[in-house]
């Protein structure tokens, strides 16, 4: 077994039971220790962030053979790129570090100064340049359940569903990073029955409950990557909150897609969880029915066990509502199916692409992975606590998503990724 996932494992620094990050988990991250020194590499332990720059400085992490200065860089991409083995053996490395057995780095008081800064401390950055960024809509619950609003239960899944991962070319440009104030959009809408279009800010803003994997390894252009060898392919995951303009969406979405529905934000959490570190909650993938194409035909279907929640709180108030339990171990196409679909054609990736799962909705109404789905397109109000009903999201409101696996007395988390929205700007 791999022993940076050990149950037992144990690291000097304290870490909580319900923490998203014993040593079992280790995610990378870009951040700076103080607003004037420059971003690197840290790795997330309890409420503390290892600096990796400075640990390589020192010698810590030789054995590993990185090039130098891998770890003082401002994105991961370049270690993403290193052979997997390579990889694995700094994650190896820093888990030994972390040892509450491994002297080191537990007795060297000068050195835990140093390299060992509290979370709350250091200012986190977007953790991989992303050039290019694809939504899938590969949840069937959502899928249904949009089609079942706007088509009818009859013609709910489009015919093509089943038969290949759906996604869309999404804009890398406007990604950020959870704590980041995303501004209410304006667009062109139409009232129902109207023949012409009005224009506005956004009246039906909503969250998008996703999560998605970043690209470790560019691969050719003209080479589809096999399903079977996607998984080489898969650096970690973060939360996703694909932010979207649901009545600019409406009038704009045939027949090419969303465009300004989706182009204004997008939101992603900042630690990168490895696929090493979710190892341990791997789970067989839904079935699939009918069987798809050959290439989409994998010798090991799996995905993760994932649970996930959303929170909306209203502005000016302590507390927030719980309205979206869900899991990823829902979705019906996996990474790599989606992967594979996408370089079938020929379609080159890049290192630290961002593909994202689609609005991950569960079988029950409180699964449900969007504002739209949740008040049922808005016939179905929810209250927030002192923050009155909502149809869809309000400016002020703060939505927080948050990821976590559930081993024997511990998680492995994704933090979350938490962000308020702000008026629509006046426009000149
Ligand atoms: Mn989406």
């Amino acid at each position: 077994m791999d022993p940076t996932i050990d149950p037992q494992l144990k690291s000097f620094v304290a870490v909580a039971a319900d923490s998203h990050f014993p040593i079992q988990n280790l995610p990378f991250g870009i951040f700076s220790p103080t607003p004037r020194e420059d971003p690197r590499v840290g790795v997330r332990i309890g409420d503390f962030v290892l600096d990796l720059a400075v640990i390589q400085d020192c010698g810590l992490l030789d054995s590993a053979n990185l090039p130098a200065g891998i770890l003082s860089f401002r994105f991961l991409n370049p270690f993403m790129e290193l052979p997997k083995q390579q990889r694995r053996a700094v994650r190896l490395l820093v888990s030994g570090l972390l040892r509450e057995d491994e002297p080191t780095l537990q007795e060297d008081e000068n050195l835990k100064l140093r390299a060992l800064l509290p979370a709350d401390s250091v200012t986190m950055h977007m953790p991989v340049a992303i050039r290019d960024y694809t939504d899938f809509y590969s949840s069937k619950e959502h899928a249904t359940n949009v089609g079942i609003m706007f088509r009818g239960k009859e013609n709910a899944l489009m015919p093509n569903w089943l038969h290949l991962p759906v996604g869309y070319h999404g804009r890398a440009s406007s990604i950020g990073l959870s704590g980041e104030e995303v501004v209410r959009p304006h667009g062109q809408t139409i009232a129902p029955d109207a023949e012409v279009p009005s224009f506005g800010p956004s009246r039906l803003m909503d969250f998008e409950l996703e999560m998605g994997f970043l690209v470790s390894n560019a691969t050719p252009k003209g080479d589809p990557l096999s399903v079977d060898d996607a998984d080489d392919y898969i650096f970690g995951m973060v939360l996703i909150n694909d932010w979207s303009a649901r009545d600019i969406q409406k009038w704009e979405y045939q027949p090419l897609g969303p465009f300004n529905a989706k182009n204004f934000a997008t939101s992603i959490s900042p630690w990168v969880v490895t696929m090493d570190a979710l190892e341990p909650f791997r789970k067989e993938a839904p079935v699939q029915e009918p069987t798809p194409q050959d290439y989409l035909v994998e010798k090991d279907r799996h995905t993760f066990d994932i649970n996930l929640e959303v929170h909306i709180q209203a502005e000016g108030q302590s507390e927030g509502l719980c309205v979206c339990e869900s899991n990823f171990k829902h979705l019906y196409w996996t990474m790599a199916q989606q992967l594979a679909h996408h370089t079938i054609t020929g379609c080159n990736m890049s290192s630290g692409d961002l593909l994202g799962s689609g609005t991950i909705s569960g079988p029950d109404k409180g699964s449900f992975g969007s504002m739209l789905e949740i008040t049922w397109k808005g016939t179905e109000p929810v209250t927030l606590p002192g923050g009155g009903e909502r149809k869809f999201l309000d400016d002020g409101d703060t939505v927080t998503m948050t990821g976590w696996c559930q081993g024997a007395g511990y998680q492995v988390g994704f933090g979350e990724v938490r962000n308020t929205i702000a008026p629509a700007r006046d426009l000149k």
